[in-house]
């Protein structure tokens, strides 16, 4: 008789416990999540308080540490491609032409002094299919590419959503690609008469 009663009472006590909970969020549920609401600075701190919002129209902030879409500073990218082999899902595509020997010093040097020795025609990250893994950043040799506090970045066409990075136009890649083959052409004929010549 004793146990019947127990479990009684223990019932009560869990049904008491869970209207406990639920009505503490149902009245936090009246207040907006911070006293400022989405300017407060300390949002991410109050766990309590309504947090459905009138998107687009507001929406929740992000932290300014925030790991979300990727940017790649390019005058400080060496095209080295570790991002582009990291990748996971393949979303970062790089195309590089080798910079000339009297181009060396307009194609620059990266923050930390290092000589670049290729142009990037090309460097584009597919943000639609980026899961923000962050590996591509970790094994970036320069540092130059991240993640920025931008999470809303919604688009109506998809290819807008292919970020283009890279630092020649389509004319001034061809015009160092066709450099570029002159001068081999012109050391592998320079080889050749001297390997005649021997
Ligand atoms: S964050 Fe991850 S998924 Fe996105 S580009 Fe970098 S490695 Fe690829
Ligand atoms: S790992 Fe960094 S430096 Fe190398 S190609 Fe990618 S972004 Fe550029």
């Amino acid at each position: 008789m004793s146990e019947y009663f127990g479990n009684i009472k223990s019932s009560a006590v869990t049904i008491a416990t869970g209207m406990g909970i639920t009505l503490k969020h149902f009245f936090n549920a009246i207040h907006r999540k911070g006293d400022a609401g989405l300017d407060d600075v300390d949002y991410f701190k109050q766990v309590d308080g309504l947090v459905t919002l009138q998107y687009p129209h507001e929406a929740i902030p992000t932290p300014t540490r925030g790991r979300y879409r990727l940017y790649n500073e390019v005058d400080n990218c060496i095209g080295c491609g570790q991002c582009v082999r990291a990748c996971p899902i393949s979303c970062i595509t790089m195309e590089t032409i080798k910079t000339a020997a009297d181009d060396l010093v307009s194609c620059g040097k990266t923050k930390d002094g290092q000589q670049k020795k290729f142009w990037i025609p090309v460097f584009d990250i597919d943000i639609a299919k980026c899961m923000t893994c962050g590996i591509c950043t970790t094994v970036c040799p320069t540092e130059c590419l991240f993640h920025t506090p931008v999470s809303d970045f919604s688009e109506f066409d998809r290819e807008n959503l292919v970020y283009h990075f890279g630092n020649l136009t389509h004319l001034e890649a061809e015009a160092k690609r066709t450099k570029l083959a002159e001068l081999q052409a012109k050391a592998q004929a320079e080889k050749e008469k001297k390997s005649l010549e021997k």
